[in-house]
């Protein structure tokens, strides 16, 4: 269920996460697939690419960049990104950076993109044109981004303190999920090692990624995803980057007390921590 409360974003000490995406890498419907779930009329069985905005009162950071990024921040009326924030590199989180070019027009300068180095490489792999040398033929032909390294250490962004919260992607990848205040997104693992757990102490709402129910070798199946949840003891827990194996009222209908599934458009309230705190 949906909270009936939002907050507004002016109040110093609140925020708002707005789920843009809730799928995982391929989608849901999946390209071709006449599944039950993929056919169902439920908006909530239809879910694009994993990302959130978080509102804050010193703008709208985003994390990620999904390839559906345009038609999501139009479907939530987002018109501005002040700052973007990666959890990881993988094509799904990735593939709608392009549709930050229009964000440097509207904030008078390029958009600050927090990520560790590994992620700004591949970025920079990625989107060359975007961090050429050469002048761009008219304003606006290119995305313009301000890197900002991030570790694991607490970041300032945009006025609040931001936790990254160190997390196994199967064996080869390292992700980051964040912590902003009373709230942590971790999506894209399936592991989150002890001090990470302790990283996530005392948050009301927890988002985390849940495939569907068989065994994966990189994303927390429903069980995993459980046990951790236990594990975080948040009030709230959120499902998200589910696959089409996962119908949205089926599911929820099993899950324990206090989780269910996330769906696009999903709003959340966020009690903030001060930067300086
Ligand atoms: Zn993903
Ligand atoms: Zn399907
Ligand atoms: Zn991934």
């Amino acid at each position: 269920m949906q909270m009936a409360f939002v907050p507004e974003a002016s109040d110093p000490g609140q925020g708002v996460a707005t789920f843009l995406g809730t799928g995982t890498s391929v989608g849901v419907p999946a390209i071709g697939c006449d599944c039950e779930v993929c056919q169902s009329n439920d908006p909530k069985n239809n879910r694009t690419r994993c990302a959130i905005t978080v509102r804050l009162p010193g703008g709208t950071l985003l994390i990620d960049t999904p390839p559906d990024l345009r038609h999501q921040l139009i479907r939530e009326r987002i018109r501005l990104i002040h700052a973007v924030l990666y959890t990881h590199e993988h094509a799904d989180h990735l593939f709608g950076l392009d549709d930050l070019r229009l964000m440097p027009f509207r904030l008078g300068h390029p958009v600050p993109m927090y990520c560790t180095e590994v992620v700004e490489r591949q970025i920079r792999a990625a989107y060359s044109y975007a961090f050429s040398d050469r002048e761009d033929t008219h304003p606006g032909a290119t995305p313009k981004l301000e890197p900002v390294r991030i570790d694991e250490s607490p970041q300032s962004i945009l006025g609040v303190r931001v936790l990254p919260i160190p997390m196994k992607h199967g064996p080869h990848f390292d992700v980051f999920g964040y912590r902003i205040g009373d709230f942590a997104y971790c999506t894209d693992t399936n592991s989150i090692p002890a001090a990470s757990i302790e990283r996530l102490r005392g948050v009301r709402t927890f988002v985390v990624g849940a495939l569907r129910d068989e065994p994966h070798p990189t994303h927390f199946n429903i069980d995993q995803a459980i046990e951790v949840a236990r594990k975080v003891g948040a009030e709230r827990t959120l499902l998200t980057h589910t696959g089409h194996q996962l119908e949205y009222s089926v599911t929820n209908s099993r899950l324990p007390d206090g989780i269910e599934m996330a769906f696009d458009g999903l709003q959340v309230p966020i009690v903030l921590e001060s930067a300086s705190a």
